[in-house]
């Protein structure tokens, strides 16, 4: 049986193994989709073993998603341009490399009415997940993106990279900007499980507010986001199923309905508490 996987650590709770079962189940494909715990050191041998072992594809997450461009023979367009791989497709004997990210990130947006055409749109982050997003959203039209990183360099390469309407603002003086259209936090800062460190003018309040992390990592920046009265506020629950979709129709040529997917799993994460 062709086989797939979800590489990361820690891996143990990864919902990807659930999210790809109920797809599969859509179209009557029993598929053999496994959580496969590796670290830098010994992601490589680990996906050469996967692959001898009739590994088809994969997905890729923290903290691999940069090491896992090396160890891919081609890559997407978009995976070239944030430097980052989240699916692995074998061709023949090599990997090919595409980020899912961005258009997941865009499709949950959509799904909760947020078009990123012509909004004003802060990204907190300037890692792998931020650079899929600012891509994303350059993409769709945004009509400014102010970057911030704890470290203000990566931010600023990024949105060099990026060009206009792509800007940085250092954390700090992010106190004197006016209100966001949009709030996205794409730093791991909430999986220290600390209060988040809003860095938002008092007043400026954000239409809407979005998370990339879920569960107990989403609350720090979910708790800011009310305290600031934002109008909107969502996890990245969302964006993992619609990524989890996209990766699903390179595999296997058919696009999964994600409706009813996206309820089995916020319930399996409400139940977690
Ligand atoms: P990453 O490449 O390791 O980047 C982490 C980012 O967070 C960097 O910008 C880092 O800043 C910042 N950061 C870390 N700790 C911080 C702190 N205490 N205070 C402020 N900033 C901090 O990680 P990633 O792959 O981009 O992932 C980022 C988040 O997105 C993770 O929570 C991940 O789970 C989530 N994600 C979700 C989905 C989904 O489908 N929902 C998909 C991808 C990623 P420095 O540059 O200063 O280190």
């Amino acid at each position: 049986m062709n086989r797939y996987a979800v590489f990361g650590q820690p891996i143990a709770h990864s919902l990807s193994p659930r999210i790809h079962a109920a797809f599969g189940a859509q179209f009557g494909i029993a598929i053999d989709y496994r959580a496969i715990e590796a670290g830098r050191e010994t992601f490589a041998a680990t996906l050469e073993a996967f692959a001898r072992d009739g590994g088809r594809g994969a997905n890729v997450t923290l903290p691999l998603k940069e090491d896992a461009v090396v160890l891919c023979d081609a890559l997407s367009d978009r995976a070239r341009r944030c430097g980052s791989v989240n699916t692995l497709l074998r061709e023949g004997e090599r990997w090919a490399g595409d980020s899912t990210d961005g258009v997941g990130l865009l499709r949950d947006l959509a799904r909760h009415g947020i078009d990123a055409r012509g909004l004003r749109v802060l990204l907190l982050g300037a890692g792998g997940a931020a650079r899929a997003a600012a891509f994303a959203f350059l993409d769709a039209g945004a009509r400014e993106l102010v970057v911030t990183n704890r470290t203000a360099a990566r931010a600023q390469a990024l949105a060099h990279v990026l060009g206009p309407p792509a800007r940085t603002c250092a954390w700090d003086a992010l106190r004197h900007q006016a209100a966001f259209d949009l709030v996205v936090n794409a730093t791991s800062a909430g999986h220290a499980g600390d209060a988040f460190d809003w860095p938002l003018a008092a007043g400026a309040t954000p239409a809407a507010c979005y998370d990339l992390s879920y569960g107990k990592a989403a609350r720090p920046f979910l708790a800011a986001a009310r305290a600031a009265h934002a109008r909107a506020m969502h996890d990245g629950l969302g964006m993992l199923v619609e990524q989890a979709a996209e990766s699903f129709e390179r595999w296997h040529g058919v696009r999964p309905e994600t409706t009813p997917v996206h309820e089995q799993v916020r319930a399996v994460l409400d139940a977690r508490g």
